[in-house]
This record gives C-alpha cells, structure tokens and sequence, in this order.
C-alpha cells in the first residue's frame, strides 16, 4: 500500500500557527505579512478573512529550494482573545508555529503556555523576537529568558531558529519566512492528490444571506465543488468552493484556505472534515451479544457525561465548544453548564448521573471540598485551558484502552456492497485482514479507522480463518470477515473491536 500511494504523494506547503503571549505582537506580524506578500490587485478580492491565508515568497529561500516560489498557509485567527479555541486547535491543524516574544516584555505566562501547547503538538517551531524597532531593547536578556524556559536557541546550545523582527517596520520578516521554507522543507509535507480531501474547520458561522459559511484549510486529498462533506457533528454539500481572496474555485489542493458553502448545520470549530461518501455512526442495531467485563465498570457506560463549571460566560461557552469538538469513542453529553463555584448540588447531579464535573478557572465551594473527600466522583478543573482539555482527553483515553480489546488491520476487500438492501440495513463487505492486537469475536461490533480518524461503526457478521467459520481468533491470525459497515471499509483501514 505504501509503495502505490509514495508515487502518487505531491509536496505541499507549510500550515504556520503564530503563537504567544498577548499584546506581543501576533497580530501585526500576521498583517505586515499579509500586506507586504499579497499584491494589491489578488488582494482586492478580500473582502473579510476567513481565518488563513496563503503568500508565496518571491525568491528562492535557500540554495535547498527547489521551486523558485514557495508557498506558506498561515492560520490567521483574531489574535486578541484572551481566551481563543485557535489557539489550542490551531496547534493541531499547523504543521509549524512561530513563537512571538516581545523584545520589550521577554518571556510572560502565555509565552510558556503557548510553548507548552507546541510542545504537546509536537510542532516544529521558530522564535520571534520581536519589537526591536523599540528603544532600550535588550536582545541578551530575552534570549537569556528564552533559555531559562527550556527553549534553546540556536547559536546557543539549541536548535531552535530565531530571528529578530519588527512587525511595524517590517524589519528581519524576510528572514523569519526564509527560516519557515527552511524548517517546512525539513518536515518533508506532501499530500496525495487521489485520495478524498480532508482538512479542518478554522471557522464557521451562519450568515443570514449565505447559510452556514465555513472556512477550512485543506491538509490531504483534492478539494472540490459538488462533494459530500462530512464532519463528525455536521455534513453538506460543497454548493460553492472559494479561495481565501474570494475568488470562486472548482477545486482546491492542500494546504490552502477555503470557504464552503452547502453545510447543512453548523460545525465545531477545530473539527477535521472529509469529502465522499462517509457514513458516521449508522450501526446503533442491538446486538444479540455483548459481553461485558464486570471488572471494569465504564465498559456499562454508554454515554461520557459531563457538568461544566467556569468563572464567566465567556469561559463557559468556550469551555463547552472545546468540549463539544472533541474527538471521543464514546459520545459526551453535557448534562448541565453554569457559572460559578463547583457546589453541592453539581454533586448531587453528578453522583445520580454518574457524570463528571470539569471545572475551568474555577474552584470547589467548601461544602464540595468536603464532598469531594467521601465520593467517588471525578472532578477535573484547571484555569489553564490546554491542561484542563488535556486531562479529559487523557480521561476519555482511558476508556479506550478499557474498552479496545482487539484490532485487525484490512490487507484486502473481496466483495463489494450487496445493493437494494432492507431499510435500515447497511453495505456489506468481505473483507481479509491480519489481526494485529488481541482478539476477535463473530458478531462483535467494530469501530472503523483511518488515518487515526474514526469513520463509522460496524459488526462482523461472520467470521472465517483458512476459509472455515470460526467464533473467534487471536493476533497474528489472517481472517476473512464478513461485515456490516455501511460499505465503506478500505485497505489500509483499522478494525478496532470492542467487547
Ligand atoms: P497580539 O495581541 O499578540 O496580536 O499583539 P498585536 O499585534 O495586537 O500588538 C500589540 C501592540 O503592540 C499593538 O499596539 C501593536 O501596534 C504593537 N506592536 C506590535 N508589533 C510591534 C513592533 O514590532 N514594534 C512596535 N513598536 N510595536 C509593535
């Protein structure tokens, strides 16, 4: 599989998140950028930003370039929230980031929270230093700072590429985007052009004239007009394709910006859509077994239920979006959201529900403090967002590992779909795979994965190794299936099964 798909991979350009502290300047980095590599006439079509934009640097960057133009999507989400779901999202969604430091202020509290994020994202990243335009500015000083915070720079027993920049005058941003092409052609990006386009909301909003409006980056696959699109919480079809000058488009390739019209509901910011034919949880039939382990409690959990706390509205909401556009293998149900302290009566709520309290710059009132003590209800609250979402993904982890009993990895599908199947039936396959992890069971339901995307759910409706049915098989094993998965399944993809 990989040697087919190697010849068809193109490159593509660098997805570049700007990070760091407010105030220190992410903002006007991102418009000198914009002003000084957009032309005016491209740029005449910008009526508003959809949350990216792509430049393309005049001169080759480096004796390594190999393309006299080079292209960079930067993620262009309004930089002055105090509290910004980009922020954490768009670590995800960049291939790179750049950390802002203001020359003048040195490293703050939101400088080392955005590099714990690039860190936990696991992104390469280059150092601005910016502001330098300013009097009395002391270089050695910040980088001094930079150090101390574990960043180590290069020229200085580290790495980690800085530049000195101004993003009022516009000084070393030449530099700083040559250093960008440097470390993208490190990563090595490329796409496949043959295969379904997938990429991730940056923004979504209803307009009383237009419907809903998203605007995505596009990560692999080609985009285009007329398909299917498909988020986990929404999905339509892409009635109109623009580019991120507005200009309409029949396709579009990665990593470039686009703005979709023809979702039918609205979806979550930070989510990763898909085109084609996706079909999202359509096996919720009973099963005739389904066997439990008594051990493990959760596995009798169906639903992740939550009661979310926080300090005002504005966390709260964002609190709940966060919340709501997170990947799970179990759905999450908010059971109630307010404002104020964690307080008896969450407690009472979350025992009779056995839900889960999270809490976000917010504290327990004494009376839940002692509650806390004596019951076995998990409560989950930090004021810095990455760490609060961190620890219920790392929460909603444990349940996967609870559950995931076996995994088969699809080396081959033999029949297609059987058509004109009773309402409420879906596509059959045969499918023949190896089991790479545990075991399987006739009749066990599966979830189907690809490109650590979970697509569907499923159910093998028979189960055969060397051609003979069996009730079950163990790792190692090669397998035929016969399975119920809405006709989707494709080589390369993982069967996880669950007990
Ligand atoms: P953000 O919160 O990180 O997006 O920061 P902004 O881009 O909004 O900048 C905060 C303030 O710093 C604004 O008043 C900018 O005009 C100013 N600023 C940003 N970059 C520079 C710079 O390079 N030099 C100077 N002198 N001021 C800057």
């Amino acid at each position: 599989m990989a040697e087919n798909q190697e010849k068809n991979l193109k490159p593509r350009p660098p997805i570049v998140v700007v990070m760091g502290h407010v105030d220190h300047g992410k903002t006007s980095l991102l418009d000198y950028i914009r002003k000084t590599n957009i032309t005016a006439r491209e740029a005449g079509g910008i009526t508003q930003t959809i949350g990216a934009y792509e430049i393309e640097v005049g001169n080759p960057p480096s004796p390594k370039a190999t393309e006299g133009r080079r292209k960079i999507t930067f993620i262009d989400t309004p930089g002055h929230e105090a509290f910004s779901k980009m922020r954490i999202r768009g670590a995800q969604a960049a291939d790179l980031a750049i950390l802002v430091v203001a020359a003048d202020e040195g490293v703050k509290p939101q400088t080392k929270e955005a590099l714990s994020q690039i860190q936990a994202a696991k992104l390469p990243f280059v150092v601005a230093i910016n502001k330098i335009d300013k009097p009395n500015i002391n270089l050695d000083k910040v980088k001094n700072e930079l150090l101390t915070a574990g960043i180590l720079l290069e020229g200085y027993g580290g790495s980690v590429s800085w530049q000195a920049i101004s993003a009022k005058n516009g000084q070393g941003i030449g530099e700083l985007l040559d250093l960008i092409l440097l470390a993208a052609e490190m990563e090595n990006l490329k796409y496949d052009p043959e295969v379904p386009a997938k990429g991730v909301v940056i923004e979504a909003l209803r307009d009383s004239r237009r419907g809903i409006v998203v605007s995505a980056i596009v990560e692999n696959g080609t985009l285009k007009l007329g398909e299917d699109i498909t988020t986990s919480t929404a999905s339509g079809k892409i009635k109109s394709l623009k580019n991120f000058l507005g200009k309409d488009v029949d396709f579009l390739e990665p990593s470039a910006p686009a703005l979709i019209l023809g979702f039918d509901s609205l979806p979550q910011i930070g989510e990763e859509f898909l085109t084609g034919e996706i079909v999202f949880n359509v096996m919720d039939m009973p099963l005739p077994v389904a066997k439990k382990s008594p051990a493990v409690k959760e596995e009798n959990i169906d639903n992740i239920k939550v009661i979310l706390k926080a300090d005002n509205s504005g966390s709260l909401e964002a609190l709940c979006d966060i919340i709501k556009a997170l990947p799970s293998t179990k759905p999450v149900e908010i059971l109630d959201q307010t404002v104020g302290r964690i307080n008896e009566s969450d407690f009472k709520l979350a025992v009779g529900a056995q839900a889960l309290i999270i809490g976000f710059k917010t504290k327990l009132d004494p009376t839940a403090d002692s509650l806390q003590k004596i019951s076995p209800i998990t409560i989950i609250a930090s004021d810095i967002i990455y760490e609060l979402v961190k620890k219920f993904e790392d929460y909603l982890d444990s349940f996967k590992k609870a559950d995931a009993i076996g995994e088969l990895e699809v080396l081959a599908i033999f029949g297609k779909s059987e058509k004109n199947l009773p309402a409420g039936r879906h596509g059959q396959q045969i499918v023949g795979g190896k089991i790479s992890q545990g075991l399987i069971k006739n009749q066990q339901k599966f979830e189907v994965w690809r490109n650590e995307r979970n697509l569907t759910k499923g159910r093998i409706l028979n189960l055969q190794e060397q051609k003979k049915d069996v009730a079950e098989a163990v790792m190692g094993k090669q397998v035929g299936l016969l399975v119920e998965a809405g006709d989707i399944i494709k080589v390369g993809d993982k069967l996880k099964f669950y007990a």
